[in-house]
Formats: structure tokens, sequence, C-alpha cells
């Protein structure tokens, strides 16, 4: 029997204080090793909840766990996280410090494949008690995983840059993973500038 998230996703309506039966961090952080609500699990060697301050007005989501990250436990800690801590100290930022890093899945895909449908509804439960928990000023989607679910789009990348969206009333900025920086720099360029978009969003807050 799955031990998956057995709360409901909120309605983007309702309001974010919960029923005192939806779970705060020790129950989540109990559920999310304990899921088997999807095939992902067998060939994890942990999952990867997330990290950072519980309290972070900076919250970034990106898709899931890569090698890396499945065997430290920790997101964003390969070359993809050396990129991102890179460009988040160029914003004055420090992963810990006001800010919150964590994926729409919390156990690695086989071989980095793309996250499945079913594995990202299973899920995104999790990824939205967590913003609920956090609390957040600013979301900053990096990747079209993270963007999709957390919109409900299946816009591009591209085509979402630029805007502030909102998730739940809360802004929500949109930028590039990365994974894919690493293979296509010119690309680095409008990351940069979707960063810089994001902290000016952010001090006008
Ligand atoms: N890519 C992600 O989306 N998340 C990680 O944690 C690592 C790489």
């Amino acid at each position: 029997m799955g031990l998956g998230p057995v709360w409901r996703l909120r309605r983007r309506e309702e309001p974010a204080v919960q029923k005192d039966s939806s779970p705060g961090w020790i129950e989540l952080k109990a559920a999310v090793p304990a899921c088997t609500a999807c095939k992902l699990h067998q060939g994890r060697t942990q999952t990867v909840f997330g990290v950072g301050d519980e309290g972070a007005d900076w919250l970034l989501v990106g898709e899931a766990p890569g090698a890396e990250e499945d065997r430290l436990g920790e997101p964003f800690v390969g070359q993809a996280g050396r990129l991102l801590d890179n460009m988040l100290a160029a914003i004055g930022l420090k992963r810990g410090d006001n800010v919150y890093i964590c994926n729409v899945l919390k156990c690695r895909p086989p071989g980095n494949r793309n996250p499945e449908p079913d594995e990202v509804a299973k899920c995104t439960p999790f990824l939205l008690r967590q913003i609920e928990l956090i609390g957040p000023k600013l979301i900053v989607a990096m990747g079209r995983f993270a963007a999709q679910t957390l919109l409900d789009s299946d816009a591009s990348i591209a085509s979402m840059r630029g805007r502030v969206h909102r998730y739940a009333g809360v802004p929500l900025i949109v930028t590039y993973h990365p994974a894919y920086l690493l293979r296509s720099l010119p690309d680095k360029a409008k990351a940069w500038e979707d960063l810089v978009f994001a902290r000016k969003t952010m001090q006008a807050l």
C-alpha cells in the first residue's frame, strides 16, 4: 500500500491558512522519505526534501534530484548546483540564508530523464505544502517542470520569462534551469536578467 501524500492539493483560491490536520514540517519530513506513491521510490538512494531557511523570503524550485543529490540528500549539489550558487551569489544571496531550495520531485528519475506526469502529480502535494509552510515572498521557478507545475500551464520558459506570475498569490518569476544553462551558454545572460528582475521585484514588495 502506498504511503504517499494523503492530504489533497489545495485549490489556488483557497486561503493559505490550513486546517489543523494539514502536516507541519515534522510530519512532512517524515512523509517524504516514507513515500512510495510512484515508481521512483524503487530506484532512490534517498529522498531529497529541500534545504535552507524554513522562513525564507526566497524560494527556488527546480525539477528533480540528479545523481549527486540522490547520493547526498540535498538539492542542487552537483554541477548545476554550483552554477546556481554562483548565480545566487551574484545577486547577493546564499543558500540557507533567507533562501530555501527544493524540487518538484523528491526522488531521482533514473538516468536523469524528465519527470513523468504521474510522478509530478504524486509529488506535487509535498511541494505545495512546503510552499505553504515557508510562506515565501517570492518564488523563482527554474525550468519548465517547476514553472508549468506551479502555474498549471504548458507554456514555454521563453514565453513565461520577464513577467511576474502568481502562485497562490505569491509572486513567481520563471527562469531557465541551471542544468540547461550548462549546455546552453547563450541563455546564461537571459538567466542573469531573470535574477536581476527577481531581485528588483523582491525589493519592490
Ligand atoms: N537539478 C534539479 O532540478 N534539482 C537538483 O536538485 C539538481 C539538479
